[in-house]
């Protein structure tokens, strides 16, 4: 019995997905595009910032940004693969725009939820319990607890609504579109979870040690309900087989759930937090993913149950003769070593060192940071992957990440091993495997003829490199245990030393 509801579950979800880009026009197609930007891709507003200003987007821009973003081609026009991308189901929340970086969480631990209304396509009980397990998601990685209440004020609100609904900035688009949406602890609607009515809502539960216990998928209870939508999605012209689409309630609970807890959209596509819908293989696999619990963790940190705990390496001790950076750079007259959740801050010329977490220090900045650097606006630029973070004076600025695109990179530039800024001349250095590129901060622009080759130009330094950063005129290069003391005037090394000479060991 096990394997034939398994199919019929996978057979529920494994639909296509409703685009039929030869039945629209060219004219229909742009439309379906500037609405989409206009909704998930909001133009950006930075006041008050120097260097990465912001910009009055253009179509294209933001065409490129959304195909950035799910790591399609970026050609900037409205091609199929980025016709079919919009077209599949997702949540309503911007992927960029002001609320997307939503610092700080909450400011307490123990949280309420209410659920306000129910949808007619499940069960009463079967919601519950979808909601209950949507909590527990998150409850399972963080310290937070989620209490229900039945009646007055909730931390969380859970409700179901359609189209234009009251007291909410955002509407939903009947069938298919968007799913849900929710509001992070730093939007005045803190707390909102709404999800679209106007879907096919079901329960995708199983019961510890049960295979025979899918509620709600095949029961006529469910059933019944799920295709009452059939011929409204039909009459817009969505073929048969796309009018049953049934939506796992406590897979896109648990999405907007991580939205009210303030996470932002992640670009990993196998990421809870991934904006467009994914049906899990198995529906009794945990959700998250590692970037989902990296950035929850950044937020609240890990759970207080040792047994929820993840296995995490042991906290690197600075004076480990094998220890290796992830990131470094300067920052004002300090020069901080990232590694993993954690940085030291170096005074140079003092003997002080102070170990930090990254999260206390910028909640929204995740963990293995690749690169960093700092340039001369008083900015911080941070790297992981093919996307960069800036801090000016401190502060997180909104509208991050942003893709590596925005710098010049091609799009086979997937991470940047490590930055350096040279202050003599405004340029920064980016090192990628054996190569560089270097970057000119007044102009904003790549400079012409690279990538060049790293052993050319940095002769005697022939390894990738870890990390990098600028101290008095020299360049100081990383690799595993080691680093390079290199002269920019000599062109050549002037020496080599541990990693950790700066940490007074
Ligand atoms: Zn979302
Ligand atoms: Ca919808």
């Amino acid at each position: 019995m096990k394997s034939f509801l398994l199919f019929l579950v996978s057979a529920a979800f494994s639909y296509a997905l409703p685009i039929f880009p030869g039945e629209r026009s060219e004219e229909q197609n742009m439309q379906l595009a500037q609405k989409y930007l206009n909704q998930f891709y909001e133009q950006e507003n930075e006041p008050g910032q120097r260097g990465w200003k912001s910009k009055n987007s253009s179509f294209m821009t933001r065409i490129q940004e959304m195909q950035e973003f799910f790591g399609l081609n970026v050609t900037g026009k409205v091609d199929a693969d980025t016709l079919e991308v919009m077209q599949q189901p997702r949540c309503g929340v911007p992927d960029i725009g002001q609320y997307v970086l939503t610092l700080p969480g909450w400011k307490k631990t123990k949280l309420t939820y209410r659920i306000v209304n129910y949808t007619p396509d499940m069960k009463r009980t079967d919601v519950e319990t979808s909601i209950q397990k949507a909590f527990e998601v998150w409850s399972a990685v963080t310290p937070l607890t989620f209490s229900r209440v039945h009646k007055g004020r909730a931390d969380i609100t859970i409700e179901f609504a359609t189209g234009v609904h009251p007291r909410c900035p955002r509407q939903f688009d009947g069938p298919l579109g968007v799913l849900g949406h929710a509001f992070p602890p730093s939007h005045p609607l803190r707390g909102n979870v709404h999800f679209d009515e106007d879907e096919n809502w079901i329960a995708n539960l199983v019961e510890q040690g049960g295979a025979d216990n899918y509620h709600g998928t095949l029961t006529d209870d469910v059933v019944a309900p799920a295709l009452k939508k059939a011929p409204e999605l039909r009459s817009l012209g969505f073929p048969r087989q796309y009018t049953t689409v049934e939506f796992d309630l406590r897979l896109v609970a648990a999405h907007e759930i991580g939205h009210a807890l303030g996470l932002a959209h992640s670009s990993v596509p196998g990421a809870l937090m991934y904006p467009n819908y994914k049906p899990l293989n198995d529906p009794t696999d945990f959700p998250l993913s590692q970037d989902d619990i990296d950035g929850i963790q950044a937020i609240y940190g890990p759970s207080l149950n040792p047994s929820n705990k993840p296995v995490k390496p042991t906290l690197p001790k600075m004076c480990d003769p094998k220890i290796s950076f992830d990131a470094i750079t300067t920052l004002r007259r300090e020069v901080i070593f990232l590694k993993g959740r954690q940085f030291w801050r170096v005074y140079p010329g003092n003997s002080e060192v102070d170990l930090e977490s990254i999260s206390t220090f910028w909640p929204s900045l995740p963990s293995d940071i690749q690169a960093a650097y700092e340039n001369m606006n008083d900015q911080v630029l941070f790297f992981k992957g093919n996307h960069f973070w800036v801090i000016s004076g401190f502060q997180m600025q909104p509208g991050y990440p942003k893709a590596i695109g925005h710098l010049g990179f091609p799009q086979t530039v997937k991470k940047i091993d490590a930055a350096v800024f040279d202050k003599n001349t405004g340029k920064t250095y980016f090192f990628v495997g054996n190569q560089y590129w270097r970057y000119d901060e007044n102009s904003q622009a790549m400079d012409e003829d690279f990538p060049r080759i790293i052993s050319d130009d940095f002769p005697g330094i022939d390894e990738t490199f870890d990390a990098a950063f600028e101290h008095n005129g020299f360049f100081y290069f990383f690799h595993g245990s080691r680093q390079w003391k290199f002269d920019l005037n000599a062109k050549r090394v002037i020496g080599v030393m541990k990693n950790n000479s700066w940490f007074n060991c």
